[in-house]
Formats: C-alpha cells, structure tokens, sequence
C-alpha cells in the first residue's frame, strides 16, 4: 500500500483528480487526510520528503501556546486547545501528556502564572491535560535537578502535549494513503496549469527519482506550500507580492543529564522577552527557540551565531550544570512562515500566528500560517473554502474522530519503539524472522536495523537522510552517530531498494554533508 511502484501507477492510471495538494508538511498532509477521508480523489505531491520542511524541527508541542495566552490571543488558544485534545485521541501513540515547571522567581510572577495557566486550564474544557498547581522552592528544585536555585521562589506546573513531528507527518502520509489519497514523496510541482478563463485546473511536476514530468489535471489545487508559498504564488501570477516572510526559530539537543527528571522547563519571558523551552524527546533534551526574521528561505536553514550564543547564555543563566558548545548532539533550525508584515516595525513575536486561507483570481487557494498543533483545523477550513467557491460538491469533514496511523491507545516511552503504536508488532516480526534485524545501528544509540527495513518497507523512505532525520530521527538526536550510522543504513536500504554500490557511495556522501550542518 505505501510502496512508490503502486503509487506511481495510480497517478499513470489516473485521468484526474479532484483536489491536488502542493507540500507534504503538516499542513498539506492535513489537507490530504480531510479531502481523501471526505470521499474527494486526492494527490499530494512532496518536492523531497514528507516534513522536510518545518514539520520536522519544531519545538515538538502540541499545545495551546501559553505564550499566545498572554499576548490575549484566547480564540488561538481555544481553537488549539480542543486541536490538542483530539490528537492525544487520534494519535495517542505519539502524543504524550507532557509536565512543564515555569520557574518563578519573585511572588507576583507566581500570582500571575498560576492565574494565567488556571484560565488555560478553563479554556481546554474537558480536553484538560490536568490541573495547574503552584509548587513551593523545595518541590521545584526537587522536581528540576539541575536548576539553579539562587532567588527561586517556587514554580507553576502545567500541562501540554509533547510529540514526534516528523513522526506524526509520516503517519498522516500513511493514513491519507489509507483513506484513498495517493501521496508521492520526491515529486515536485514546476508550473500550474490553467483553462482558458485563466482558472487553475492542474499542476506540472517532476519525478525527482526518475526525472520523469507529468501534467495532472484538478479541480482544486491547493498551495500548502509553508515558506514557498510565495514561489508558488508567482508561479500563478508572477508579479503576486510577497505574504509570507520567514522567521527562524533554531535549537539545540542535549543529553538528558542536563535535564533527568520527567518535567519539561518552559521559561516565559527570557532576556529579550521571549520564551525559550527545555524539552525531554526521545531521551535527550530539546532547547529553543529563537524568532529571527530573514529575507529568504531553503529547506535546509542554517542556524546563526548570535541563535546559539542566545540559547547557551539562556540555557545557562537557569540550569547548574554547565551548557557548552561540545555538549550539543545536534543542532537544527526551522523557518515560520509568518505573514508579511506592513509594517516594518512589527516585532515577530507580534505577528499573527493564526492560519489564512487564501483564493486566488485563478482560484488556486493557498493555505499559509498556523501551527502544528491546528493542522486538522487549517485543512478542515480550507476544503470547506473549495466547497464553498463550489469547486467541489459538499461531503461532512469525519476528522474530528478520524485515528491516526499505528494510534493504540497509549504512548509508553519506556521502550523507544513505543512510536509504531500499533505498527510495533510487524517490527518485532520483522526481528524474530532475522534476529540480526535486532541489532543496534551504533552502540550509543537505542535504534536497530529492523527500523530502517520498516521505514523502506512500510514508510515510503527513499534516501538514507529520509531514515535518519525524519523516520527514526537520529540526526536530530545525536547528529555525530548519525554520521557514522549512514554506510550501514545505505547497505540495508540498497539490498531493499535494489540498488548499486554508485547509489550507496553518492547517499553516503549527500548525508555526511548534511549531517556536518547538524553538527556544531
Ligand atoms: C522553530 C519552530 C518551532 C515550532 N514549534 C512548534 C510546536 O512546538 N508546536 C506547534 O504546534 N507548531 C510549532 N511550529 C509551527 C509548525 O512547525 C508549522 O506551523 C508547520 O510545521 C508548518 O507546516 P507546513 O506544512 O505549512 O510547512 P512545511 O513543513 O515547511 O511544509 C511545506 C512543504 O512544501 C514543500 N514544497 C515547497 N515547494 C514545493 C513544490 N514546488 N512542489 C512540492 N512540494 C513543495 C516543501 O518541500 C515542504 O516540505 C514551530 C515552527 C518553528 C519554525
């Protein structure tokens, strides 16, 4: 079902589609699952791999945005906090109810806090994650070890989601492919097509594999496209402005030592005014973000000096034990496609966060903005745009209760295999029929070698960077192994993939730069 040789026969098979979807991140594969699960025929086509983009490097929450809370931002909030209840539901394996301690140092910080996380707690209703509480010096510098407990005068603990992005995207690919879409990662669109009244009725695109091109034709096509919503758009009408300018968040992973316990550390206001995340993932500890503006956008962003030094002298100003540059595993910056702003002097943190759905004159509608958390609710908003400009006949959104790919009802990180859900027990076969398959791919590492045949097999991973930064997610972890790992991988996946030793020699070395960049 999810093997490129079957979905490249349906689109050769097919005459049409209904509704085409440009951009395989959160946002498109969102789109995808709502129009296939409403009945519509669906293509996603993805330039590279499925969250290659910003879907892979946020902060891996799934939250209401205390920050956005206090900004009086309340419709954002409502609307991502019922989003965050639904997906502990849909994706209860990848999704985990996450502790945050907000340090306090002063008593009015605490007042406001508690009061600020209980109307949190009001607003997700009975999607709450639990309640907040104010905890008293003692029980915050029990719960965070390694905080430094010079002025702390307690803390608030609160409750969000924590989860796998990349993971979860993957999944949505899986579970659109499930629901009739055909998903094609490493396809990339090169034009839109047009009638002869000017209106958008298809896509060219390019088989990045093959070098293949295709015309497909559409009723709706759908620009979901993140920071290349623009390029997108002038594909439509090269003189569109710009709406989109990206904004640069960056962070950093450590080992858990620097963060043992279970607590997450959310620090609301840093020295600059912004809030900056400790994060356990996966065993380590995620730190970020930052919110620089910049002037353009690649799929690789490259971290700035100034971010690092920002989040180091953060990082250290809260914890005792001492952050250095050689303590990072991996580093890894993603962009914000945040609109435009009119006015040179709007600072990004003050910039809407809430998602746009755009129709062109040419009737291309373009989805921009959000967040992680709303996917579900951006997709729902824009095929209701097609169904409401009457491109396509009216069918019920089945979303809300509509389950994820490997969801099982819960997500036990004791076992780092916990992520399949219920995908696990085909693994665990995988490893009975092989028991090499069982080894680990690098003694530092909890992940074996059944992980890369299942990400071939069943995960539609094309290339060694698609294993290990987006299915088992080694580059983000420790991005040092994860080079060491990448000859291994590309012997397993050639034997899978029937490929030539030219193939595992040019993967080989694509991934090694690439991890250099992860590495600071
Ligand atoms: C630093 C940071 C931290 C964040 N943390 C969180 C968080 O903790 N929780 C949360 O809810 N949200 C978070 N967000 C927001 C969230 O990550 C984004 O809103 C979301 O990932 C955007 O998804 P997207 O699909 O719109 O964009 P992307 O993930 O960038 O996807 C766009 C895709 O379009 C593809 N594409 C582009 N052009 C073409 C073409 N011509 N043909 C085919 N494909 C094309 C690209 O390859 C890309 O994969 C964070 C964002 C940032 C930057």
């Amino acid at each position: 079902m999810f093997d490129r040789a079957s979905l490249l026969k349906q689109v050769e098979d097919s005459t049409g589609w209904d509704v085409i979807i440009i951009g395989g991140g959160a946002t498109g594969l969102g789109v995808a699952l709502d129009s296939a699960s409403r009945g519509y025929k669906t293509l996603l086509l993805e330039q590279s791999d499925f969250a290659k983009g910003t879907s892979s490097r946020s902060t891996k929450l799934i939250h209401g945005g205390v920050r956005y809370l206090a900004q009086g931002n309340l419709d954002l909030v409502k609307e991502a906090l019922y989003e965050r209840g639904l997906l502990l539901k849909n994706a209860s394996h990848l999704v985990n109810n996450q502790s945050f301690i907000i340090p306090t140092y002063n008593w009015w910080d605490t007042f406001v806090y508690t009061i600020g996380l209980k109307i949190y707690d009001v607003m997700a209703g009975k999607l709450s994650f639990g309640k907040s509480v104010r905890i008293s010096k003692k029980a915050a510098a029990s719960r965070l070890s390694t905080i430094k407990t010079e002025h702390l005068k307690g803390g608030v603990v609160y409750h969000d989601g924590q989860f796998d992005d990349a993971r979860l995207a993957v999944n949505m690919a899986q579970t659109a492919i499930e629901q009739g879409a055909t998903v094609l990662n490493h396809f990339g669109v090169t034009q839109l097509q047009k009638d002869s009244n000017g209106i958008v009725n298809g896509v060219s695109a390019v088989d990045h594999e093959t070098h293949q091109a295709y015309v497909f034709n559409a009723i709706v096509v759908i620009n979901a496209t993140g920071v290349f919503t623009d390029e997108i758009l002038q594909m439509d009408n090269v003189d569109a402005k710009n709406t989109v300018r990206p904004s640069q968040g960056i962070h950093l992973v450590l080992d858990r030592s620097f963060m043992p316990g279970r607590d997450a550390i959310m620090i609301p206001k840093t020295a600059d005014g912004r809030v900056l995340f400790l994060v356990p993932w996966h065993n380590r500890v995620v730190v970020g973000t930052t919110d620089t503006l910049l002037d353009s956008h690649s799929l690789e962003p490259k971290p700035l000096e100034s971010e690092i030094d920002f989040i180091l002298e953060t990082a250290n100003s809260y914890l005792n034990k001492r952050v250095s540059r050689t303590d990072v595993l991996s580093i890894f910056a993603g962009l914000r496609p945040l609109a435009a702003s009119k006015d040179a002097s709007e600072k990004t943190k003050e910039i809407s966060r809430s998602h746009k759905v755009i129709v062109s004159k040419s009737e291309l509608i373009t989805i921009t903005g959000g967040k992680w958390t709303t996917y579900r609710r951006m997709a729902q908003d824009t095929i209701n745009k097609a169904i409401a400009l009457k491109k396509l006949p009216y069918k019920k959104c089945p979303t809300k209760h509509l389950s994820i790919h490997g969801a099982d009802g819960s997500a036990d990180d004791t076992d780092h295999l916990y992520i399949y859900g219920t995908d696990l027990k085909a693994i665990e076969e995988l490893i009975t029929k092989d028991p090499r398959l069982g080894d680990k791919l690098h003694p530092r590492l909890e992940f074996v070698k059944a992980e890369v045949v299942w990400a071939v097999k069943n995960e539609m991973a094309r290339t060694v960077e698609d294993v290990l930064a987006r299915r088992v997610r080694i580059l983000f972890l420790d991005a040092k192994a994860a080079k060491e790992v990448a000859p291994e991988v590309a012997e397993l996946m050639a034997t899978y993939l029937n490929k030539d030793d030219a193939w595992k020699q040019s993967q080989i070395t694509k991934f090694t730069q690439l991890a250099n960049q992860y590495i600071l």
